[in-house]
């Protein structure tokens, strides 16, 4: 049997862990790094473990899930199983971002593992789970520390992305994709992403200048509004995390993105790409927003697995994140579908259900939960991307007096 990791060029993949530490967490000698990650990304694991200690890190504790084993639970387990998740991890992993170490998730798992299991043991985990979870999370949304995802090109979502070929090839081809999209084959990788970071940064500085009251999206299925938090703050790119470090928490990323206000959207907005969420893959989402809340909602495939996102708690139908992404944009130009919000939230403009990130606030890690709350900041358990951009999509910036700035036109940059 041919390896289905055989063809993965191995520079690429060095360049990529390296590209990964120095760029993405900006990792400082003596510091300690928590890795998760799946079995089947173990060859990038590998060559982080090995760039991480080189950069000067303290300790490196990788933690594996397995696909496998994930299946095992949902074949064998009790049912009351599923209304738990070992909150003493994650307590301890809270206690290490507690104790400033840096976070790295490589992500390569299969986006379609669970789609033949019981959508309701699945909501159930993943909320049990997203509970145990929120003190460690609360200190990456926040930008306690420093931390960064990227990306190995698994086997089963590499046939996924590329169903019609042979193993190897298509895991190479995942793995070319996301080699391009993260910059890896610039001559000099990491000045490429020095350069592309200035370039964000141009387009945050504009809008913290404008400081809209709202953005209004026009296009296909879509007529939506969409208020800005009272003292929202644009970020993209590298961000400075509170610990001191600056970070580049996605890798890649395209996107310039902000805090709309919870109680500020109105009107109806159709995805213009599949969403996979843990196992499903949900297509055709179309909802009405009235005063914030998604009081419509429906999907064409896997709608039973979206409406139980949606009652995960009282902030998942309101949304958190608003994002601008170019239809021109490197990842959206490859025409890959990638079924992996990493990558697909890079080749559209987005939203997020859910949690906000405090981060985008003038002044944000002075603000208290209430004051957040007052300002129009979201809260929930659940923090879940989806696309509402394409060519077809034209946004106006609107002040407080329904004065109009043409932000994007087809899909591009209008300013
Ligand atoms: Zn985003
Ligand atoms: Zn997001």
């Amino acid at each position: 049997m041919t390896d289905p990791y055989g063809k993965i060029d191995q520079a690429k993949l060095a360049k990529l862990a390296e590209v990964s530490v120095q760029v993405g967490l900006n990792l400082q000698p003596g510091q300690d790094l928590v890795l998760t990650a799946p079995t089947t990304a173990l060859p990038l694991v590998r060559q982080v473990v090995a760039a991480a200690y080189k950069a000067g890190a303290n300790i490196v504790t990788p933690i594996l899930s397995d696909d496998a084993i994930t299946l095992a639970r949902y074949e064998s387990a009790d049912d009351a199983s599923f209304d738990c998740a070992p909150n003493w991890l994650y307590n301890g992993m809270a206690e290490a971002y507690g104790n400033n170490a840096a976070r790295m998730a490589i992500s390569a798992e299969n986006p379609a593992l669970l789609s033949g299991q019981d959508p309701a043991k699945v909501a159930r985990a993943g909320k049990a789970n997203s509970l145990a979870y929120k003190p460690a999370l609360d200190h990456i949304v926040n930008f306690n520390i420093n931390w960064n995802i990227t990306a190995f090109p698994g086997l089963a979502w590499a046939k996924l992305v590329f169903p019609d070929l042979p193993d190897d090839e298509a895991v190479f081809q995942l793995s070319e994709a996301i080699f391009a999209a993260s910059r890896i084959n610039e001559p000099d990788p990491v000045a490429a992403w020095a350069a592309h970071n200035a370039n964000l940064k141009s387009r945050t500085d504009y809008l913290n200048d404008q400081r809209f009251h709202a953005l209004h999206y026009t296009g296909p299925g879509t007529d939506l509004t969409i208020g800005l938090a009272d003292g929202h703050e644009w970020a993209g790119g590298a961000s400075d995390a509170k610990n001191g470090i600056t970070c580049n928490p996605n890798i890649p990323t395209e996107e310039v993105f902000t805090t709309p206000h919870a109680m500020r959207v109105d009107g109806y907005v159709r995805a213009t790409k599949p969403l996979a969420h843990q196992g499903a893959v949900i297509e055709d989402i179309e909802v009405k927003f009235v005063d914030g809340r998604i009081i419509e909602a429906s999907a064409s495939k896997g709608e039973a697995a979206f409406i139980k996102l949606l009652d995960s708690d009282d902030g998942a139908r309101r949304i958190g994140e608003v994002a601008l992404v170019p239809h021109g944009s490197p990842i959206s130009q490859s025409g890959v579908l990638f079924y992996n919000t990493l990558f697909d939230e890079n080749a559209a403009s987005h939203i997020a259900l859910g949690q906000c990130y405090t981060d985008c606030f003038v002044g944000g890690a002075d603000l208290s939960k209430d004051q957040i709350k007052a300002q129009g900041g979201n809260s929930s358990i659940i923090h879940v991307d989806w696309m509402i951009g394409s060519a077809e999509i034209n946004i106006d910036g609107l002040d407080s007096n329904g004065k109009r700035t043409p932000l994007f036109r087809a899909g591009e940059w209008a300013v």
